[in-house]
């Protein structure tokens, strides 16, 4: 985070002594940079800023001590491709899951005779995955504005408002607590539109008995938070109870498979094995979890295929849902740091079924 981004990278073992960077978080990562329009190229020497002149100030301010700063008057690529140029470098690296097909094109065109690009994968991404103290205490802080403002605007649901007024209290009150934005799009989904896993708030007023399903997040100094809670607008029917119930039978065996050394899939797996148990296996359309920091979603992935050991500094949401077309679903998630020996829950919210 602070310091020389260039030995975050092992050189001896890559195949270029460059990488250009253009996706922003890990533009940011690497140099301090916030803003929108950036690219940085790391060489075993240091770190390169290129932005445009409306960042000047606060690129020099950000990235102080950490990069050396280009501000171009042109294409960011083309800045990128002189400097190349001038220090005579001959194998780059690119993004090959970020830079745009034009980008390459020009960096190709504009290149020194004998120089040539390597793609690359997601190497900073990889670096990233295991959180600094800095870092974790921003998510920390992060977790604890978003539990803040969904206490603070849980309390004015009443029947008779709309998903979309409930989703715009939430994210008023994210940002009053500090938060520069929603590190997503909040989710609120009442009665039957919570089998949607992702929905998105509509005119739909909330009405009497109904299940509520809110997942917001916050990104705050940058860095993201993420939580899935189930509200009920009065004591749900047997089936959702017991929808509730396996849903968070689940996610606290998730929880429970979290340690240091762990492999991503087996946190899954355990997870799975409940809702399988509880015959609702076919209803769980998603991964347990994913890593979250500058972006709300980063590897690792909580899913059956991902074979990534967890580690110690990682943070992770665990978050099974269970969908059933035409009656609801239920989610609960919430943000962990793992640990050496299991892993802190960051989220203080409760879990317990709540009837408002
Ligand atoms: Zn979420
Ligand atoms: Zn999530």
């Amino acid at each position: 985070m602070s310091g020389n981004a260039s030995g975050l990278l092992r050189w001896e073992e890559l195949k270029f002594d460059a990488l250009l960077l253009s996706w922003l978080p890990n533009v940011r990562y690497v140099s301090g940079f916030t803003g929108s329009n950036g690219m940085a190229l790391l060489t075993p020497d240091g770190v390169t800023l290129f932005t445009d002149p409306r960042y000047t100030i606060r690129a020099a301010e950000e990235c102080r001590g950490r990069a050396k700063l280009v501000v171009a008057k042109g294409p960011l690529i083309k800045a990128a491709a002189q400097a190349i140029h001038r220090r005579h470098l001959k194998r780059i690296g690119f993004e090959k899951a970020h830079l745009t097909y034009e980008s390459w094109q020009t960096l190709k065109e504009l290149l020194p005779l004998g120089a040539g690009l390597k793609p690359a994968g997601p190497l900073i991404e990889e670096r990233r995955m295991i959180k600094t103290a800095e870092e974790v205490e921003r998510i920390r802080r992060s977790v604890r504005t978003n539990s803040a403002a969904f206490d603070a605007a849980v309390k004015k649901i009443k029947p008779g408002m709309s998903e979309s007024q409930l989703a715009a209290e939430l994210e008023y009150q994210m940002r009053r607590r500090g938060a520069e934005k929603p590190a997503f799009d909040t989710i609120v989904a009442s009665g039957p539109r919570t089998a949607l896993p992702h929905a998105q708030p509509t005119g739909q007023r909330f009405r009497d008995r109904e299940l509520i399903l809110i997942d917001m997040g916050a990104t705050q100094e940058g860095y993201a938070s993420d939580m899935t809670r189930m509200v009920f607008l009065s004591e749900p029917g047997p089936e959702t109870r017991k929808m509730y119930e396996a849903v968070l039978e689940a996610q606290q065996a998730g929880i429970e498979a979290v340690r240091d050394g762990v492999r991503a899939d087996r946190v899954d797996g355990a997870a799975r094995r409940i809702l399988k148990a509880h015959g609702m296996a076919g209803a769980f359309v998603h991964s347990t979890g994913h890593g979250l920091g500058l972006e709300i979603h980063e590897p690792p992935r909580l899913g059956k295929k991902d074979k990534t050991q967890l580690r110690a500094g990682m943070v992770v949401t665990i978050e099974p849902g269970v969908y059933v077309e035409g009656t609801g679903g239920v989610r609960i998630e919430d943000t962990v740091l793992v640990t050496e020996n299991g892993c802190e829950i960051l989220t203080p919210t409760s879990k317990e079924l709540t009837v408002l």
